[in-house]
């Protein structure tokens, strides 16, 4: 019996950008017993029907986009025989989905890392059960990925995750109601580990893959310390010492790392913490801004957010203090009208935003806005080949459309032609080099170049905002540029990295050698 793990996906570039984390943590969490898990990233490469036999176990984890591409999967397998287990957040919230359409004996919910086992050991046996709850781990059960199974000439960029849960609570946002809004943080040694086994590998540039590197606002600590709620205050105190320490080790890694994360944009406002991050090399952060006036970011419920010159001033502060800003921002919104286009792609000009990213509002599973779309609509919902707008991620690709709301001043095509104009201005060849003014060497300012347009490729013109035509032509420019830019991202390996040790632990040793240097 074979272990099969396989992370779906349309289109395969030959190279990807970031690992996908969950493949090489449910590898770890598969017993020896059983062998190496055979790993299927289709980002790469598409499965081969081939390597599944009768009594295998495949496990598929899917997200809402890849939805339907896992369960051609899973329905396949199912026909040669296999065990089919589905997991990740999709199947989380549609269980009984995965057994109708994907042909899965089983679902996984939640956290997969400690259940895993549990399951394979119930297929080897026969008695699959067709749940398991795996619930909301706590930070200590989070397993360390098997990053020795990973073909390392493939990916760009490593992933670790730091951080679990989110306290937001933003509408289009699933994390805070599938993670929870306490912050499960990851112990400080397991993560520090996990990058120093990836930098001894080769790889300098990771991704902390966090729902919000930025969990405990100073303004959190402000309301807690007026409330005098004393065990509150304390435990927030704790999550953001804690976060500290991951920044001094992290510090303490070779200069040549460059760490990538997401965090919310209040973080502008805490300087400490931004000159933290400097230092622990997190160079680059992925900020919401989503909306660049107060009523785009009523309709998101994002008022921690601000508009106008602020957002400007606030989104310039993150650079002053070394950190390169990614942002975010969300067409639609029923507030927008059409000069909303072009306000964005001055602000996000303004605003000194290394990259960013024009997403058409979608309503996802799981988010106070799908839930309220799909009360909105209905027994009247829309069909296309026979399923509801609702359950769009089982429509084929070639048919979805391309946004499900109706807006009450433009037609969808105003806002996807609209919105694929900003990306086309904000990543003109023009507006990247000037861009790239900060980087100092003229050979870095072409990488810079090089790594924007791959960027814009990838996420632009493979979206929803691009039509099929360009999407093909995308998909073409990416598989020949991707190894180039992959090349660019990689480091020599350091085999004999030592991992960083703790503050305490340095100054203890220090202070031991010290002892020594006078007894001698
Ligand atoms: S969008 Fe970001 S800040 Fe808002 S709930 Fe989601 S993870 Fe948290």
């Amino acid at each position: 019996m074979r272990v099969h793990l396989i992370n779906p996906s349309d289109v395969s570039f030959g190279t990807a950008v970031i690992t996908p984390r969950w493949l090489y943590v449910i590898a770890a969490a598969t017993p020896q017993r059983y062998g190496n898990p055979e790993l299927v990233d289709e980002t790469l490469d598409p499965l081969d029907p081939d390597t599944i036999q009768a009594g295998d176990v495949v496990g598929i984890s899917i997200h809402t986009q890849n939805a339907l591409r896992g369960y051609e999967i899973g329905k396949l397998a199912r026909s040669r025989g296999a065990h089919v287990v589905f997991g990740g957040i999709h199947s989380t919230l549609y269980p009984q989905e995965a057994r109708d359409l994907g042909g899965a004996h089983a679902v996984v919910k939640g956290d997969g890392d400690v259940v895993w086992e549990t399951v394979i050991d119930d297929c080897a046996r026969g008695a699959v059960q067709p749940i398991y709850e795996g619930g909301r781990l706590g930070p200590t059960e989070f397993r360390q990925a098997r990053w020795d199974l990973m073909p390392r000439e493939r990916y760009m960029w490593a992933s670790v995750q730091t951080v679990r849960g989110c306290p937001k609570h933003c509408s289009f946002c699933s994390v805070w109601r599938t993670d929870g809004q306490k912050p499960r943080q990851r112990p400080v040694d397991a993560v520090v580990e996990e990058i120093v086994e990836l930098r001894r590998m080769g790889f300098r540039f990771i991704a902390l893959a966090d729902d919000n590197f930025y969990p405990v606002t100073l303004t959190d600590l402000e309301l807690a310390a007026k409330q005098q709620g004393q065990p509150r205050l304390g435990q927030l105190q704790a999550i953001r010492a804690e976060r500290f320490e991951l920044m001094a080790r992290l510090a303490q890694l070779p200069p040549d790392m460059i760490f990538f994360t997401q965090i919310t944009m209040e973080a502008a406002e805490d300087p400490k913490f931004l000159d933290a991050m400097r230092e622990a090399k997190i160079k680059g952060a992925l900020v919401g801004v989503e909306a660049v006036t107060p009523d785009g970011l009523k309709d998101v419920y994002k008022e921690f957010n601000v508009a106008g010159d602020e957002l400007i001033e606030r989104l310039k502060k993150f650079r002053k203090h070394g950190v390169n800003v990614l942002g975010s921002f969300i067409f639609g919104l029923p507030s927008d009208r059409p000069e909303t286009f072009e306000a964005t792609a001055l602000a996000a000009e303004e605003a000194d935003l290394t990259f960013a990213q024009f997403i058409m509002l979608t309503p996802f599973p799981g988010t106070v806005d799908f839930a309220r779309w799909e009360e909105a609509v209905g027994a009247n919902v829309v069909q296309i080949g026979g399923v509801p707008v609702t359950r769009r991620w089982l429509i084929p690709l070639a048919l979805r459309p391309k946004m499900f709301w109706p807006h009450p001043v433009m037609s969808a095509e105003e806002i996807r032609s609209r919105t694929q104009g900003v990306w086309d201005h904000f990543y003109s060849l023009q507006q990247i080099w000037r861009r790239s003014r900060f980087i100092k060497t003229l050979s870095n300012r072409l990488a810079f170049v090089l790594i924007s347009k791959i960027y814009r490729q990838m996420y632009a013109d493979t979206g929803i905002a691009t039509d099929s035509a360009r999407m093909a032509r995308s998909n073409q420019w990416v598989r020949w540029l991707a190894p180039v830019c992959r090349r660019l991202f990689s480091a020599p390996p350091m085999p004999e990295l030592r991992v960083p040790q703790a503050p305490l632990a340095l100054a203890l040793q220090q202070s031991e050698l010290v002892a020594q240097d006078g007894a001698d």
